[in-house]
């Protein structure tokens, strides 16, 4: 069992925890034409990269949403880092 750490909350248990998806993809511009091809790649795809990652995941406890880097590889934590500006 893991522990991950919430930037709002600290350490928890990491069933409390939901990966909400790869950091740093782009949507596409839905006022431009945008092909079914280019929608299901970045609905449905991600880069599943070995070692060092960037992902998006969310607290349940306290319905935040943060970035959390971590070792796809060892599956070490590297860091947590909240989304929104506003945080204390
Ligand atoms: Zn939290």
């Amino acid at each position: 069992m893991q522990r991950f750490s919430c930037p709002f909350c600290g350490l928890r248990d990491e069933r409390e925890f939901h990966f909400a998806g790869e950091a740093g993809k782009t949507r596409p511009d839905t006022t431009q034409d945008v092909s079914d091809k280019e929608w299901a790649n970045y609905l449905f795809f991600c880069k599943n990269t070995k070692g060092p990652t960037r992902e998006i995941w969310v607290h349940t406890t306290c319905q935040e949403y943060f970035i959390m880097e971590r070792d796809s590889v060892t599956m070490e934590v590297l860091g947590t880092t909240a989304m929104r500006k506003d945080t204390a």
